[in-house]
């Protein structure tokens, strides 16, 4: 192919602008634009003529001017013109594929830096929607002139916007991670920008009893407010969620959050030790920016001395998957009071420490959850037992074992649905008081 007589052929039937002229040829050439692709193939084109002009071949030369001022918009084949006393032809055109949008960017682009200005952010992605008319246009000139060394239409705009916010913002521009999404749609003149959440890791620690993770709807009113749950919706007045999220979105100034915990403990168990590893999900923060350790303060204030959190840090959405994949996996630590019906002495809780050190349990779905999760038998590792006797029939005990055991169970049986259990070894009914979670295993150190 010979690229300057190849441009000139499409030329002569196509007014187009520099950029998408240069467009065409994207994929020769590197460190350069499509803008400037195009102006060096019109300029090429120009010093030719000019130069058939010089050598004789004057109406040779001035009909490629023509071409090139009428249908390029090319000022300096316009300039030769003039010289050589043709003044009717206008450099001014009408692109044919993108209608001169590339010099009518000014507006949108005030409107993107307007809206960003409204969020903190050090990097953004500019994505756009364009009108199917370009795209087709574009199809077209490329299948009349088999042209396939182009690239689209959109890829240039967005990364011509991108440039020019950037260099107006100071902030840099990502494909990988933005923190805001800028999306120009072209069909109806709008600019939305999307702020990507932001992830902040932590531990939380409930001090007290009677707090659920998350919001309980009271399953009476389905959260509209009746006798039962004295006109609140629910069945708890908080829940960790909601404390630890209030301070999160007020610092943020997200528009809502997701907790994301690493299992779950009873409402009724207290979440003790170093604590356990969440991470909260905030959506569309305008602030992200924000200091861990204020925000670490406010939480704990909030909390009242009930849940307090620790060790915050910036997190990502691959962490919510190894946390909720993992959880079910990593070992925990708890401590029980359990109540036996009968008389207990040292050598039965020694028994049941060795009888259960190393010892795999198989566990069925407990009565008390089968309502909400599916019946099935889960194989799990208690690795030790340690007791402690407190009174006749009343003993403490610290299980260390894999997650997602059900530690209640393990020592009731659970009527024979989880085995072996403490029932069963100590040969009478066991139960568990009070449950505390002293240590839940962390993902990332
Ligand atoms: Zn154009
Ligand atoms: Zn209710």
């Amino acid at each position: 192919m010979n690229l300057l007589e190849h441009a000139l052929k499409i030329l002569v039937k196509y007014p187009l602008c520099d950029h998408c002229l240069g467009r065409q040829f994207a994929m020769l050439a590197r460190g350069t634009t499509n803008e400037l692709r195009g102006y060096s193939i019109k300029l090429l084109l120009t010093m030719k003529a000019h130069l058939h002009i010089k050598e004789g071949r004057r109406e040779e030369g001035l009909k490629i001017l023509k071409i090139l001022a009428s249908n390029g918009g090319f000022q300096p084949a316009e300039n030769i013109l003039n010289k050589y006393g043709c003044r009717n032809v206008h450099g001014k055109i009408k692109c044919y594929i993108c209608g001169n949008i590339f010099e009518e960017t000014e507006e949108i682009v005030d409107e993107i830096v307007k809206k960003l200005s409204e969020y903190e952010y050090s990097t953004f992605l500019v994505g756009s929607k364009i009108p199917g008319e370009i795209a087709e246009r574009e199809d077209k000139l490329r299948s009349e002139y088999e042209l396939n060394l182009g690239e689209s239409f959109k890829s240039e705009f967005n990364r011509f916007l991108g440039k020019i916010v950037q260099k107006k913002t100071g902030r840099e521009v990502s494909f990988k991670k933005p923190d805001i999404v800028v999306l120009v749609d072209l069909t109806r003149k709008k600019v939305e920008v999307e702020s990507k959440p932001l992830y902040i890791y932590g531990r939380y620690r409930k001090l007290i009893r009677g707090i659920p993770q998350s919001t309980w709807i009271c399953s009476s009113c389905g959260g509209l407010g009746c006798p039962e749950c004295n006109y609140t919706g629910r069945k708890y007045p908080t829940s960790i969620e909601e404390i630890i999220s209030k301070p999160v979105l007020e610092l943020t100034m997200g528009e809502s959050a997701v907790f994301h915990g690493a299992g779950r403990e009873d409402v009724d168990a207290r979440m003790l030790g170093r604590g356990r590893p969440f991470v909260i999900e905030v959506k569309k923060p305008k602030r992200r920016f924000i200091d861990l350790k204020l925000l670490e303060e406010k939480i704990n204030e909030n909390g009242k001395g009930t849940v307090e959190v620790q060790s915050l840090r910036f997190s990502s959405r691959m962490e919510v998957r190894k946390l909720k994949n993992l959880a079910p996996y990593t070992r925990k630590k708890y401590r029980l009071t359990v109540r036996v019906d009968g008389d207990l002495n040292e050598e039965m809780l020694k028994r049941l420490e060795e009888y259960f050190n190393g010892r795999e349990i198989k566990q069925r779905t407990p009565l008390r959850v089968l309502h909400r999760r599916a019946d099935k038998v889960r194989i799990k590792k208690v690795y030790s037992v340690k007791c402690r006797r407190i009174s006749q029939s009343i003993f403490e005990v610290i299980i260390e074992c894999q997650g997602g055991l059900y530690v209640k169970e393990l020592v009731s049986g659970d009527e024979g649905r989880t085995k072996p259990s403490f029932s069963e070894i100590l040969n009478m009914s066991a139960t568990c008081l009070e449950l505390d979670v002293l240590d839940v295993e962390g993902l990332v150190s």
